[in-house]
């Protein structure tokens, strides 16, 4: 068990990262992965929404951490890229100057929704959906990412009557990850939460998670755990209610990483 997206006080996460990181060794955690945020709104600065510290000090942080535990655990340094496509490739070639393990990236804003303007959410159409689905395919395409930060976020806020429609932007998403050796992660925050007075939805047809066991493409179960109660508690059982869903969809592979290599394993079931 190892999770791959995990939130410190450089940004919006409650605890350290020592904290973090021995709350994943009292969960007998092989690895992780430290992702705080990072990423410059294209048009306006002051909108970012970023570590608190310079990159230097961030991965300098990380680094000793690495080092503290490295008979414990193994922890992975990364941050997570608020992706835009006009600055995608700007800022992951950025990131990359400090050796990051991976890089984790996904949509957070976009359309004019998003978590910068929470109200917004409430607003979310099946054409905002597909938007924000074309514009991930074509991120993913630039080839800059490693793991795709949680493809569904969008759709988690709304009850899609017919997700059908969605099936083909899945499928040419999904093979975008896989001509770009991207992954997917599953990611857990949003089970069983509420947000906004919105319940977030789990995956109903599993159809994503299908397309990605067809083409063997390696799938990681995270958390997005911005404090350690939530880590120690929900984000452990949702770890398990994760993998019971992989299985139905029949993923065979998660995978880990380490100065930005894949290494691909079998999910033991
Ligand atoms: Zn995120
Ligand atoms: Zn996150």
């Amino acid at each position: 068990m190892f999770d791959y997206h995990t939130h410190t006080q450089f940004n919006d996460g409650a605890n350290t990262v020592d904290e973090m990181i021995e709350a994943a060794i009292s969960l007998n955690m092989t690895e992780i992965g430290i992702s705080d945020h990072f990423g410059h709104y294209p048009t306006d600065d002051s909108n970012s929404f970023c570590i608190f510290i310079s990159m230097e000090d961030y991965f300098k942080d990380l680094n000793r951490a690495k080092e503290k535990y490295k008979d414990k655990i193994k922890v992975k340094a990364t941050l997570e890229l608020d992706t835009y496509l006009e600055t995608v490739r700007e800022m992951t070639s950025l990131i990359n100057s400090f050796h990051p393990d991976y890089i984790l990236g996904g949509i957070h804003q976009f359309n004019g929704i998003g978590y910068r303007d929470q109200s917004t959410f409430s607003e979310i159409c099946e054409y905002d959906y597909e938007v924000y689905l074309e514009e991930l395919i074509k991120i993913v395409k630039t080839g800059t990412l490693d793991i795709v930060a949680h493809y569904f976020d969008y759709k988690s806020y709304y009850d899609f009557k017919d997700e059908s429609m969605f099936y083909d932007l899945y499928k040419e998403l999904v093979q975008a990850m896989e001509d770009n050796n991207c992954i997917p992660e599953m990611n857990t925050s949003c089970f069983n939460t509420s947000f906004l007075g919105v319940t977030f939805k789990e995956d109903p047809n599993l159809f994503f998670w299908k397309e990605c066991a067809k083409r063997d493409i390696p799938v990681i179960i995270t958390s997005d755990s911005h404090d350690v109660p939530f880590f120690l508690t929900s984000a452990y059982k949702n770890y398990f209610r994760a993998k019971d869903i992989l299985q139905r969809a029949g993923v065979k592979y998660t995978a880990t990483f380490t100065d930005r290599k894949m290494t691909i394993e079998e999910i033991k079931y």
